[in-house]
């Protein structure tokens, strides 16, 4: 089975492996899609989602180093609302784990609920 990051390069193409500098970005084009800005690495993606069985100690590890990956992501915010509009089902996008985005999910139905019954 492929990996997600590896079968979404359509819509994932992380900069090139081995650079330390995130591709410059201008505004979010076709031709300059927010993801050419990313932080990860394609030969990261064993960091940004589970293995299967993975022990619970090792997913925190894990996802708490992909975390900080993110942090120094210049297109975080961008990365997160993509994982959050899609949805993305796994692993760790924009920053969050997708247990974190599931969260955020249910408060912005809840949120667009009580706007449906106030409106
Ligand atoms: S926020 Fe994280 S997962 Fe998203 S592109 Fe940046 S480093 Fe990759």
């Amino acid at each position: 089975m492929l990996h997600p990051i590896e079968s979404r390069q359509d819509v994932f193409r992380p900069r090139v492996a081995g650079s330390t500098v995130p591709a410059q970005r201008g505004p979010d084009t076709e031709d300059n899609p927010w993801h050419t800005g990313a932080a990860c690495r394609r030969d990261e993606a064993g960091l940004f989602f589970a293995p299967s069985k993975e022990p619970t100690a090792a997913r925190l590890a894990r996802e708490e180093q992909a975390k900080r990956v993110c942090a120094r992501c210049p297109v975080l915010l961008e990365c997160r609302e993509h994982a959050l509009v899609l949805p993305e089902p796994y692993g760790v996008w924009g920053g969050l784990t997708a247990a974190e985005r599931r969260v955020i999910l249910a408060r912005r139905r809840r949120h667009d609920q009580d706007l449906r019954i106030a409106g």
